[in-house]
């Protein structure tokens, strides 16, 4: 079967604002980190404004471990665009992280075979760098 490649990053743009910007700073550094409530400490991935649960604002950033495993994922395997062809087949895929039960993280597998995917598989961070510097976060399987 195939493998899983990186998906064409070159294709997409980041667009930040002032709750999610402490994220991709970490992650520009090589950090996975998450968001929770100041107050209650409620998880609050992706960050928000106000947190679900006690409506206040203050967020406190915890590192993660980057150890996960995969909730839930699809297989692109057709070209939607131009440029996407070499990335073929890629593999999006939502990990919910060991250190954070109940978070869903949005990111991709990559070099796993895809006969092997599964929902449930423990998997692990690695980082993808942009040329632009930014940091993407990637799943192996572990
Ligand atoms: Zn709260």
């Amino acid at each position: 079967m195939p493998i899983a490649q990186a998906p064409p990053y070159q294709l997409f743009t980041l667009a930040t604002n002032v709750w999610t910007a402490p994220y991709w700073e970490a992650a520009s550094r090589g950090e996975l980190v998450a968001a929770r409530c100041a107050t209650c400490d409620h998880p609050r991935m992706p960050p928000t404004p106000f947190c679900p649960r006690c409506h206040h604002q203050g967020i406190r950033w915890v590192r993660l471990s980057g150890l996960g495993t995969v909730y839930s994922y699809t297989v692109v395997e057709r070209a939607i665009m131009p440029g996407m062809e070499a990335h073929l087949p890629y593999v999006p895929a939502v990990i919910e992280p060991d250190d954070l039960p109940g978070v869903r993280l949005v990111s991709n597998l990559v070099g796993m075979d895809l006969a092997d995917l599964r929902v449930g598989l423990p998997v692990r961070l690695t980082w993808h760098r942009t040329d632009a510097g930014v940091g993407l976060t990637q799943f192996r399987l572990r």
